[in-house]
């Protein structure tokens, strides 16, 4: 083990966090990094270490602040620029037939329709999964703000 990541804030921490991909796990693990005194030895290793591998691969798990995602993202801007403009058009193509779809819809179909989402948001809500998300993201708006 290189000495540095002995001095690393995540030295304690259960690593699972670290290699979680749920978002709320992912702001915690990432709040860990915030602060590390190692933060930048960190990325520097892992941007080495996935440098290296071929067939534009991602590596899962938060590292140096930064999500697989993320660091992949600073590797290959323009792939991931590609995949973010298709997720765009796939949103909005879902969006539009959705929108078309209630369009049909007769009134008690509607009404059916806004109580099933009333419901299912009602049960989403009481999921601690969802509540722990919902805590992670206004710790990081708090932060941002801050
Ligand atoms: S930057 Fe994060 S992952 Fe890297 S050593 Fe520090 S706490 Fe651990």
């Amino acid at each position: 083990m290189t000495n540095w990541r002995l001095r690393g804030n995540c030295l304690d921490r259960d690593p699972e966090l670290f290699f979680s991909t749920a978002a709320g796990d992912q702001a915690r693990a990432k709040a860990v990094c915030t602060g590390c005194i190692v933060r930048l030895q960190c990325l520097r290793a892992a941007d080495l270490e996935e440098a290296e591998l071929v067939d534009h691969k991602m590596v899962n798990g938060v590292r140096g602040g930064l999500t697989g995602m993320e660091r992949w993202a600073r590797r290959f801007p323009e792939e991931h620029e590609r995949i973010l403009e298709q997720k765009r058009q796939s949103n909005e193509r879902n969006k539009e037939a959705k929108r078309k779809a209630y369009a049909n819809m007769t009134p008690e179909q509607k009404e059916r329709d806004r109580a099933s989402k009333a419901a299912s948001n009602k049960r989403r809500r009481l999921d601690p999964k969802y509540q722990r998300a919902e805590a992670a993201r206004l710790a990081r708006r708090k932060m941002a703000t801050a």
